[in-house]
């Protein structure tokens, strides 16, 4: 049997393809991953996302995404993608239990913000540590806080917390920043904006929430601890895009290339969400993308059981 449509992901990219494929009878099939629900897994309070005039939790957020997209009939499977063949028609999407053919697919695996590998920085994840400071800065008005990195994301990070915090201290591992001039210099001319060189978070400090990150100067070796309310760390991200390589075009970050809306370099191989998106990055742009990838997706498949049809 041939799917007419296979989703790969399980974010709000994947579910919105899903909640949409119901409804366009398509019957989508889609691999959620063992380990389902991408970023907003890992996140606490959701406040911006329409719809939830009270705080919704990232995880269910996804609970409500997937039981939407169930009641409409999606059938989830939560299983790994360990391999795709796009070169051959129908497509081939290979799990451990099998290979399941499809007309079109949709990539929607996201990408995973880079971590520093601190056992308390994932303790810590959503009290206080953080990856998206449009997502969380909100929640530290009047605080102090630390942003780590020194590329574009760190900057475009340090200057929307310096709207709401007290001080925003940004603490870079070498003596000068990756960041573009623009945001430099955005981030240079801001007050409340200062800058720790040369240096390395090596422990985030607190129990049940952040209260300071000890860091250590990589030239001396001297460490101390800083007191602040949150740790954003901005350090990159990498897109789940290995199954991918060889498949579809990639752009030299490793994000899967996009043109004309929401196609890949394969017709019929459409694209949603973070494993594309290195600029918006949020849950409801993923959802939009998802929405998108689908109406491209829908038109993908009509056409071709339409040339099946004789007349
Ligand atoms: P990035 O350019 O890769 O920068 C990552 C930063 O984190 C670098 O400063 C790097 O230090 C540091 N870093 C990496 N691993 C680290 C570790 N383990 N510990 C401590 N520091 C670490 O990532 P990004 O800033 O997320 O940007 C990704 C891409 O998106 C870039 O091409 C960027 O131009 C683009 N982007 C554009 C915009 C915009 O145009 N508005 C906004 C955001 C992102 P080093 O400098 O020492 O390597």
């Amino acid at each position: 049997m041939t799917e007419k449509l296979v989703i790969i992901g399980s974010g709000p990219a994947g579910l919105t393809a899903a909640i949409y494929g119901c409804r366009a009878d398509l019957d989508p099939l889609v691999f959620m991953g063992t380990k389902y629900g991408g970023q907003l897994m890992l996140t606490s309070e959701v406040e911006n996302f329409p719809g939830f005039p009270d705080p919704v939790l990232g995880p269910d957020l996804i609970s409500k995404m997937k039981s939407q997209a169930e009641r409409l009939g999606a059938r989830l499977m939560q299983e790994d993608v360990v391999k795709v063949n796009f070169k051959a028609y129908p497509f081939e999407v290979h799990t451990d239990s099998g290979v399941t053919k499809a007309l079109s697919v949709i990539l929607a695996t996201g990408a995973n913000p880079r971590r520093l590998n601190l056992k308390s920085e994932m303790r810590l994840m959503g009290k206080g540590v953080s990856n998206c400071a449009v997502c969380d800065g909100f929640f530290f008005r009047g605080k102090r806080v630390a942003v780590v990195g020194g590329g574009d994301t760190a900057m475009e990070e340090a200057t929307f917390l310096a709207k709401f915090a007290t001080t925003v201290q940004v603490i870079h591992r070498r003596g000068e920043l990756r960041a573009s001039a623009a945001l430099r210099k955005e981030a240079f001319a801001n007050p409340k904006i200062s800058f720790i060189w040369h240096s390395a978070v090596t422990d985030v400090l607190g129990t049940a929430k952040v209260e300071g990150a000890r860091i250590k100067n990589i030239k001396t070796g001297k460490e101390a601890d800083l007191p602040v309310d949150g740790l954003f760390v901005a350090i990159g991200y990498d897109p789940n895009t290995e199954i991918f390589r060889g498949q579809v075009e990639l752009d030299p970050k490793g994000y899967v290339a996009v043109r004309n809306g929401t196609e890949s370099s394969v017709p019929g191989v459409f694209v949603a969400g973070d494993v594309h998106d290195f600029r918006y990055r949020q849950a409801i742009t993923a959802a939009a993308d998802g929405c998108k990838a689908l109406l491209d997706a829908e038109k993908f498949v009509k056409q071709k059981l339409e040339a099946e049809i004789p007349n």
